[in-house]
C-alpha cells in the first residue's frame, strides 16, 4: 500500500468583471490537489485571487499541520491555475514552484502587460497578488520526487489550451489533470476553435486513460463531485457532442441553446458561450479562406 495520501480543495466560484465594470458572470470553481507523504507534500495548481489563495493556505495548514509543503506543481499556463503562487511561496518559503518547460513559456505569455490589460486585470481588478512568480522548468523526463516516490509530469498537448499537462502518481493510480479533464462545469472550448484542436484535446484525454487511473481530478469541478475516472469519458463526450451539434447549428446562439439543453447540470454557461462564438468565427474564417 502506498504511504501517499491526497486531498482536493475546491476554490468556490467568484464573479469576474467586464470592461465596463459590470459582473460578467461567475468564474468556474478551481481545484488544488495536495499529495502528501508522512513528512512532506506537493500542491497541484492554485486559484486566482488573494482572497481565494488565503483560504487555500488556511486549508493546507489544517490538512497537513505537521508536514512540509516542498513543491507546487502547475499543470498549465492559464492564470487561473498559478496566480496564487506569490502568496503561497511567502507562506511556505521552502516550497519550490515547478512546471514543464511548455507551461513555463505559457505562464510568461499570460503575464505580459498587453495580455493582462485585456484580460485578468479587467476581470479581477486589484484582486491578484503581485509581483507574479513563474515556475522553474522541470527536467525533460518530468520526474518529481516526493519522499522517495516518483511522480510524473506528463505533457499531453492540447486541452483547453496548448502545452497542457497532468501529474501522474503511479502508487495511487491518481491523475491530477488540470484542464485536460473537467467535472460538471462547461468546458472552455474558446481556444479549441477548430476541429483539429478539439480532436487533439480528445487525444490528450485518451493518453490519460491509457495510464489506467483510478482517481481523476478535474481542474474545474463542483465541490461535491467525486474524483472518479468517469470524468475522462464525460469530458470526451462533451467535446464530441459539441462537434456534432456544431455541424447542424445555424449559429452560436443555437449551438449554445442545444448544449444547455443537453447539459443543464453543468456550471458556468459563460464558458460555453465563448466556445460557441469562437467556433463559428473559425468556421467563417475557414469558409472565407476557401473562397
Ligand atoms: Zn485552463
Amino acid at each position: 500500500m502506498s504511504s501517499l495520501k491526497a486531498d482536493v480543495y475546491v476554490s468556490p466560484p467568484i464573479p469576474w468583471k467586464k470592461p465596463n465594470g459590470t459582473v460578467g458572470g461567475p468564474w468556474s470553481p478551481i481545484t488544488s490537489t495536495l499529495i502528501h507523504s508522512p513528512s512532506s507534500a506537493i500542491l497541484v495548481d492554485t486559484p486566482i485571487t488573494i482572497s481565494q489563495t488565503t483560504d487555500l493556505i488556511t486549508w493546507i495548514k489544517a490538512t497537513i499541520p505537521t508536514k512540509k509543503l516542498t513543491k507546487i506543481y502547475i499543470t498549465h499556463g492559464h492564470g487561473d491555475h498559478f496566480f496564487g503562487l506569490p502568496l503561497l511561496l511567502k507562506e511556505f518559503p521552502e516550497a519550490e514552484a515547478i512546471a514543464t518547460k511548455g507551461t513555463v513559456e505559457h505562464m510568461k505569455q499570460q503575464i505580459t502587460p498587453q495580455l493582462l490589460s485585456k484580460t485578468w486585470e479587467i476581470q479581477f481588478p486589484d484582486q491578484i497578488a503581485k509581483p507574479f512568480i513563474l515556475a522553474t522548468p522541470l527536467p525533460e523526463n518530468g520526474e518529481i520526487d516526493l519522499d522517495g516516490h516518483t511522480l510524473h509530469a506528463i505533457d499531453v498537448g492540447q486541452a483547453d489550451t496548448h502545452s497542457s499537462t497532468i501529474l501522474w502518481v503511479p502508487s495511487l493510480k491518481l491523475a491530477v489533470c488540470g484542464d485536460v479533464v473537467y467535472g460538471t462545469v462547461h468546458q472552455m472550448l474558446g481556444e479549441c476553435d477548430t476541429r483539429a484542436k478539439r480532436d487533439a484535446w480528445i487525444a490528450s484525454i485518451r493518453k490519460v486513460g491509457a495510464l489506467g487511473p483510478e482517481m481523476v481530478v478535474p481542474g474545474h469541478k463542483r465541490a461535491s463531485e467525486m474524483d472518479g475516472s468517469y470524468h475522462l469519458a464525460a469530458t470526451r463526450v462533451y467535446i464530441e457532442t459539441f462537434e456534432e451539434m456544431l455541424g447542424r447549428a445555424k449559429d452560436a446562439r443555437e449551438l449554445a441553446g442545444w448544449m444547455l439543453e443537453r447539459y443543464p447540470e453543468r456550471f458556468n454557461e459563460g464558458a460555453l458561450i465563448v466556445g460557441c462564438v469562437n467556433a463559428f468565427r473559425a468556421l467563417k474564417r475557414e469558409r472565407e479562406g476557401k473562397l
